[in-house]
């Protein structure tokens, strides 16, 4: 089958903009043979690969990606790996599905972690905790009190932060309260997906800058890329919402494009202005209309907000500067200290979901499994997804597995155009009936 849709690399992500140049590892350009391939070097694929290295250490794994490691969704989205649920719910069942979730999380950022430190990564890995924030009094009743039930029912530890104790924390008196959980870690995400990349074990070969247009899934696997072609009997698939591409989860993967920025470093006297000197995250009690902020160990700002439906998987180059624009308006409220301080990146990524929120794991056929669509929490998720994908594909006893099947499959959506109509609506609607989020 033709692959007719190829993912586009450009150059505006701003996490790897502030890192030094990486040179890439060569593209396919022979007809190579594999024991296993993984597709696609994101967390999923780079967790599948170094596992299925670790699991079949005598065997060879040919992991190939159509970009460079870190400029994916993987190294550009927000750099926080969650460790609880987003919602939990207060019945049995779903205290014990967030018991699962948070399992399977922690399980994916010990692993992280580990790797961070065997392999010294530099990518200001820190368990700085997060912020659940709310803008107005109605988030607070309607998100945070809720929020903090159900994390009392699962035993987790939280702190309520109301808007004096906020501001003396992170500098701003925009929200009315958070709940702060010190649980997960923040990093710089392009930092950590090119430090995973460049420490896979010597039996895996990662391919970079080449893109598969055609694969054939007869007699094992066969794919092609514009100077070469690569072999194997298995593989594991870890595209992302391109997994349609391979005829895999038709129908079933939504296409968002969220946009971020990062201003420039505070210098001394900006610094001094702020009056915060502690790196912080925080996430918004509605990710539709609210905005996600970190500040970073080296004095930026990032800004994380705006978020399309984007069925084509296309960007209009026009919107990077109107988002450029809408983010610093967004900073000078929050920061009107900070007068002077201007937006040095503005980057878009694609989020791929499912209508159910389930992920895309498992066995797709004989010699195929797969760990795609991690709704948004792909540092976390996508690790798990992956790693397990291959305890699944070689047959390793992990009980974590039945955790991972627990959590379903992508459900069916409507077919377009319908779809596009109840995803607008329902994207308006989150907008408008949460505009005091804003
Ligand atoms: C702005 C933004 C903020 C976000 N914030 C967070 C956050 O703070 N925390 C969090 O957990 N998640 C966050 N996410 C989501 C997270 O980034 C993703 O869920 C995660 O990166 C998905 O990982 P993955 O490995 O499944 O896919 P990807 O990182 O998308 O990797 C899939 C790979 O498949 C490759 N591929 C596809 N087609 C082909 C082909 N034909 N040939 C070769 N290779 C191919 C692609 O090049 C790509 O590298 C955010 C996302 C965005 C965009």
């Amino acid at each position: 089958m033709k692959i007719n849709r190829i993912p586009i690399v450009d150059k505006t992500n701003g996490w790897s903009g502030i890192l030094a140049p990486r040179a890439p590892n060569p593209a396919l350009e022979t007809n190579a043979a594999a024991d296993w391939i993984v597709l696609g070097g994101g967390y999923a694929g780079l967790s599948a690969a170094r596992r299925l290295a670790e699991n079949c250490p005598d065997q060879h794994i040919a992991l190939i990606d159509a970009g460079m490691a870190g400029e994916n969704a993987s190294g550009r989205n927000s750099g926080f790996a969650i460790d609880l649920p987003h919602n939990v719910g207060s019945s049995l069942d779903e205290l014990e599905g967030s018991h699962r979730f948070m399992r399977l999380a922690r399980t994916a950022i010990e692993q992280l972690e580990t790797a961070v430190k065997t392999h010294g990564i530099k990518c200001d890995w820190s368990a700085d905790g997060r912020y659940h924030t709310a803008v107005s009094a109605r988030g607070v009743q309607d998100v945070l009190e809720p929020y903090a039930k159900e994390l009392e029912a699962l035993g987790e530890p939280f702190e309520w932060i109301d808007r004096d104790q906020l501001g003396q924390r992170i500098g701003t008196d925009h929200f009315t309260a958070a709940v702060f959980t010190p649980g997960g870690a923040l990093m710089n995400p392009a930092a950590l997906t090119r430090g995973l990349a460049d420490s896979l074990p010597g039996n895996v070969t990662f391919y970079e800058n080449s893109p598969v247009t055609e694969a054939v899934f007869e007699n094992g696997i066969h794919l092609t890329t514009a100077n070469g072609s690569l072999r194997a009997p298995k593989m594991i698939l870890a595209a992302n919402g391109y997994s349609e591409q391979f005829g895999f989860f038709r129908q079933r993967l939504l296409h968002l494009l969220a946009w971020g920025s990062l201003t420039r470093p505070l210098n001394e006297a900006e610094r001094a202005a702020y009056g915060v000197d502690a790196p912080w995250g925080l996430t918004p009690a509605n990710a539709f209309a609210g905005i996600t902020m970190r500040y970073t160990n080296d004095h930026r700002i990032l800004i994380r907000q705006g978020l399309n439906y984007c069925p084509s998987q296309a960007v209009d180059p026009s919107a990077y500067a109107a988002f450029a624009r809408q983010h610093k308006k967004l900073f000078d409220l929050r920061f009107p200290m900070l007068p002077d301080v201007e937006i040095e990146h503005t980057w878009s990524g694609f989020v791929c979901l499912s209508q159910n929120a389930a992920p895309g794991f498992g066995q797709l056929a004989p010699n195929i499994w797969s760990a795609v669509c991690q709704n948004a929490v792909g540092v976390t998720k996508g690790t798990f997804g992956g790693m397990l994908a291959a305890d699944m594909a070689t047959e390793r006893d992990n009980p974590l597995i039945g955790d991972m099947l627990s959590l379903g499959e992508p459900s069916q959506l409507p077919p377009r155009p319908f779809l596009d109509i109840g995803v607008r609506a329902r994207f308006m609607w989150e907008l408008w009936s949460n505009r005091h989020e804003a």
